[in-house]
This record gives structure tokens, C-alpha cells and sequence, in this order.
């Protein structure tokens, strides 16, 4: 009776020893992954104008953070109208992330209505050196001129890599135990871009094209592209008949071959330069499509194969 009993307890012994062992794995388990504090392991919740800058906060944060986007596919980010779905995203969020340069002030309304006071507002271009800043005193008679220059700044694929090293830094602050591996993927981000303008530079420079709005100046100027005319005479603004007749002259006369427009552009006055030069109608989404730093990149993947294939009929 006495025997058995010891018997027992030496398992339950056992077992207990076994048991402590693993808790204290497990334990030593999450004080790795936890650092300072336990709400340390919560990903950050960020919300975004666009798909382009979700993309470079998912380099960034990999799986560390929930992201969602206001932005619709395939819209203007100019003018957003701005859906109840979207002040419950802000209202739960820790980060809104802005393009900046006066494209998105619709996101100085959401961040207001969310009645979010953690909320933390980022000007993305606050990494980015802005170019297009006009030299004049901006005023109505300009059109949907942005005072603080162009700001469709992503589209040199090097600015995606520099908001990416400013978002690891603005998010390591927050996060102190993640802040390493911010920094490392950021840096692994910039890598994969060093390594892609490679191609992309061959493939793109030198080239001409004619835009639809005044969106591709960074890349142009990136890759020594040129921009032979613009269908809006002024941003925001339609063209009239003369200035489509003007612009079918400047595409004859340099022998441009791609009109290239956003989904949300009209598509009428390219049609009128189709016909009237044979110039091709491209059709290239600036915001990229999903918040996936692949996605950012194929923006320029599909910039290459639409004017290399133009240029080479
Ligand atoms: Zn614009």
C-alpha cells in the first residue's frame, strides 16, 4: 500500500517535472517574442491612403501588422469619398499613413472624424526629396497644381525604397523589440529595388511617352525618360479641341508612340489621338492594385513591357 503510493508519486513526480520543463520553455518562448511588454506581440494597425503605401508598410512589417487601405482600386487618389467602413477602420487604428504634397487632404478628414486620439498621422513624403514645386505663387487659374510639388512621388521606385527605411524608423520607435527587424526588412526591401532599377533602367531610358495627367515626372526623371506632352493642360483640367489638335502635332512631329493613362482617365480625348497619329493607348493603373510589395513593383515591370512592345512595332 505504502509502496504503491510512493510508486504513484514518483510519477506524478515525473509528470511534474516534465511539465515544469515545458512551461518554462514555452515561457522562455515568449519572452523572445514579446521583448519590453506583453502588448508588444499585438501587429500594428495600420490604415493607408493607398495601395502603394500599404505595400512598402508590408515590406516593412511583414507579418507584423494589419493593413488596410481607403483607396479603392483603380481610383482617383485626387478625390476619395469617404465611407463609414472607413472611420470604423480609423477608429481602431495605430497609424495612418498619407501620401502627402496635398494628394490625399481627404485623409486630414478621416483622421479627424475617427474621434481616434492614439491615432498617429505619417507624411510619407516626408522621405522623399519632392520634385514639380512650382516656382510661382500657386492659384486657381493653374488647375489642381499641388503647392508643395508633384506628388505622385512612388513612382521612382528609389523613393518606395526611402519611405520604406522612414516607416521602419517611425515604427521601431513605437515598438522598440521589433525594431530591428523593421530595419532589417526595410533594408532587404531597398536591396530588392537596387537590384530591379537595374532592368529597369534598361529597358526604360531614353525613352518617350505622353501622359494623360502630370503623374510620371519621378519616374521620368529617374530614368532620364522624357515626357513629350500631356493630354490635361493643366492637372485636373480637359483638354479642348485646339490643344488635342496641338498635342496630335507634337506626337507626329517627335514620332511618340504611347499615350499612357490610369483607369479612372478619359478615355475620348486619347481615342481623338489614336486616330488622328496612330499612337498607342496605354492603359497603366499609377496606384498599384494591391498592398503588396510585389504589386508596387509590377508598376514598373508593366511601364517596361508597354513601351518597350510600343517602341519595338
Ligand atoms: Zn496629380
Amino acid at each position: 500500500m505504502h509502496k504503491r503510493i510512493t510508486i504513484r508519486n514518483e510519477r506524478t513526480i515525473v509528470t511534474a517535472l516534465v511539465l515544469l520543463l515545458l512551461s518554462g520553455i514555452a515561457s522562455i518562448g515568449r519572452a523572445d517574442d514579446s521583448g519590453d511588454g506583453a502588448d508588444e506581440v499585438e501587429p500594428l494597425r495600420i490604415l493607408t491612403s493607398t495601395n502603394d503605401l500599404a505595400a512598402i508598410a508590408r515590406a516593412v512589417c511583414a507579418e507584423q501588422a494589419e493593413i488596410e487601405v481607403v483607396l479603392r482600386r483603380n481610383r482617383d487618389p485626387h478625390s476619395v469619398e469617404v465611407r463609414p467602413s472607413t472611420m470604423r477602420k480609423a477608429a481602431g487604428a495605430d497609424y495612418y499613413l498619407a501620401v502627402g504634397l496635398s494628394l490625399d487632404l481627404w485623409a486630414e478628414d478621416i483622421v479627424r472624424g475617427s474621434r481616434n486620439r492614439k491615432l498617429v498621422m505619417i507624411d510619407c513624403s516626408r522621405a522623399i526629396t519632392p520634385q514639380g514645386v512650382p516656382e510661382e505663387k500657386v492659384d486657381a487659374s493653374m488647375g489642381d497644381v499641388h503647392p508643395e510639388g508633384n506628388p505622385h512621388y512612388w513612382l521612382d521606385p528609389e523613393n518606395g525604397a526611402l519611405v520604406a527605411d522612414f516607416l521602419a524608423k517611425v515604427f521601431g520607435e513605437t515598438r522598440p523589440a521589433q525594431a530591428d527587424a523593421f530595419r532589417e526588412n526595410a533594408r532587404r526591401f531597398g536591396e530588392t529595388i537596387a537590384r530591379r532599377v537595374v532592368d529597369w533602367e534598361a529597358c526604360l531610358r531614353g525613352r518617350s511617352f505622353v501622359e494623360y495627367h502630370d503623374t510620371w515626372l519621378y519616374l521620368a526623371n529617374r530614368f532620364d525618360m522624357r515626357i513629350a506632352g500631356r493630354v490635361e493642360p493643366l492637372p485636373g483640367i480637359s483638354p479642348t479641341a485646339r490643344q488635342l489638335a496641338t498635342l496630335s502635332g507634337t506626337i507626329r512631329s517627335d514620332e511618340v508612340r504611347v499615350v499612357v493613362r490610369d483607369p479612372f482617365h478619359s478615355e475620348s480625348p486619347v481615342e481623338f489621338l489614336e486616330r488622328e497619329t496612330g499612337v498607342r493607348d496605354i492603359v497603366i493603373p499609377s496606384v498599384c492594385e494591391e498592398g503588396r510589395p510585389e504589386a508596387y513593383l509590377a508598376t514598373f515591370d508593366r511601364m517596361c513591357a508597354a513601351l518597350e512592345s510600343a517602341d519595338s512595332r
